[in-house]
């Protein structure tokens, strides 16, 4: 926490201030800028209620430093968190991706768009069984059978396998489940989050679609607060103006985000895009850009899919996007 004083600060107030921190147990230490004296406070802040501070006249702005998501802050933890699922490590210097269809429909389906993402060098599987969607009237998600059928194609391939999770009360069925997803219109159900903090599975945390890097971060928080330290961050574009894309990739958060936290970061360039014409384009541009791993939808029939047909690639297209990614890859040096 920085606070910056008025540049006519009284001597008196400025150290009734000082002393008023020092009772919380924190160090301070103090900076000339500019002509202005300002006063770094580090240490446990969540005691002090700094909307206080500001009744001290000498205060003149205070502004939070990445202590408000301090376990997911790099600032606190440099090094780059790896996660283990299965035989697959995500984030150092590893870029992973995950391939499959936004949702399970049936047992031939999964397995067979398993295998041929598998083939292509998809390291982890994904299929939507319990799906969070816009229209009460569209396609729900064969539930606790899509797990079921999405763990028949984790035993044919041997892929990890990640699914969304929409409420807490379906977590029993997620037990062979390897990461479990928090949708976009999860990402601040808050009570979600503190329970999924309780259980040690890895989380892939997405982005709301109208939620800033530190709303983003600090919901992140409150998974790592519960005691679960293996959140994997997932950009999946925001909402804009733009209306020929579902939403607009904020391909600046991948390399901030890398910055702000020690957490994987992926993005998902098919939510992200919502056409299947220029997610490849999009995936390798997020490899580019320092990304841990992509998620890309896969669909052996796009046409036919129960859900986001139009923004997924067929096996053929996924293949291709697989080698491009690798030589990205092989440019920055990172484990494919
Ligand atoms: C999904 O991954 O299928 C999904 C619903 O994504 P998002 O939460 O990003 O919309
Ligand atoms: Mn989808």
């Amino acid at each position: 926490m920085i606070i910056l004083l008025k540049s006519d600060a009284d001597a008196k107030t400025v150290s009734d201030l000082k002393e008023w921190l020092s009772r919380w147990d924190v160090s301070i230490e103090s900076a000339d800028a500019f002509g202005s004296e300002v006063i770094k406070v580090e240490g446990d802040l969540d005691k002090i209620d700094f909307s206080l501070v500001k009744r001290f006249d000498c205060v003149a702005s205070i502004t939070k430093t990445e202590d408000s998501y301090k376990f997911a802050s790099r600032h606190n933890y440099p090094s780059d968190t790896v996660i283990k699922v299965g035989g697959v490590e995500i984030g150092g210097n590893n870029f992973s991706v995950i391939a499959g269809p936004c949702s399970v429909e049936s047992n031939e389906q999964i397995c067979d768009i398993a295998q041929s993402v598998k083939a292509s060098g998809a390291a982890i599987l994904r299929g939507g069984a319990f799906k969070p969607r816009t229209s009460p009237y569209a396609f729900q998600g064969l539930k606790s059978r899509g797990i079921e059928l999405l763990f028949e194609a984790k035993k044919l391939t041997g892929m990890p396998i990640v699914s969304e999770i929409v409420d807490i009360t379906a977590l029993p069925f997620f037990e062979h489940v390897d990461i479990i997803q928090v949708g976009a219109r999860n990402m601040q159900n808050f009570e979600l989050l503190k329970e999924l903090g309780h259980t040690r599975k890895p989380i892939l945390l997405k982005r709301g679609s109208a939620n800033t890097i530190e709303e983003f971060l600090m919901s992140a928080e409150y998974i790592l607060a519960g005691g679960n330290t293996n959140v994997i961050l997932c950009e999946r574009g925001v909402r804009t103006f733009e209306n020929l894309t579902r939403n607009t990739l904020d391909i600046a958060s991948i390399p901030l985000l890398k910055k702000l936290t020690h957490l994987p970061v992926f993005a998902d360039p098919s939510h992200a895009s919502g056409r299947s014409d220029i997610v490849p384009a999009l995936a390798l541009a997020c490899c580019a850009a320092g990304a841990d791993g992509v998620m890309v939808e896969v669909h052996n029939d796009p046409v036919n899919a129960f859900s986001d047909g139009a923004q997924s690639i067929t096996p053929d297209v996924f293949d291709s996007l697989m080698k491009n990614i690798k030589s990205v890859c092989n440019v920055l040096g990172k484990k494919y």
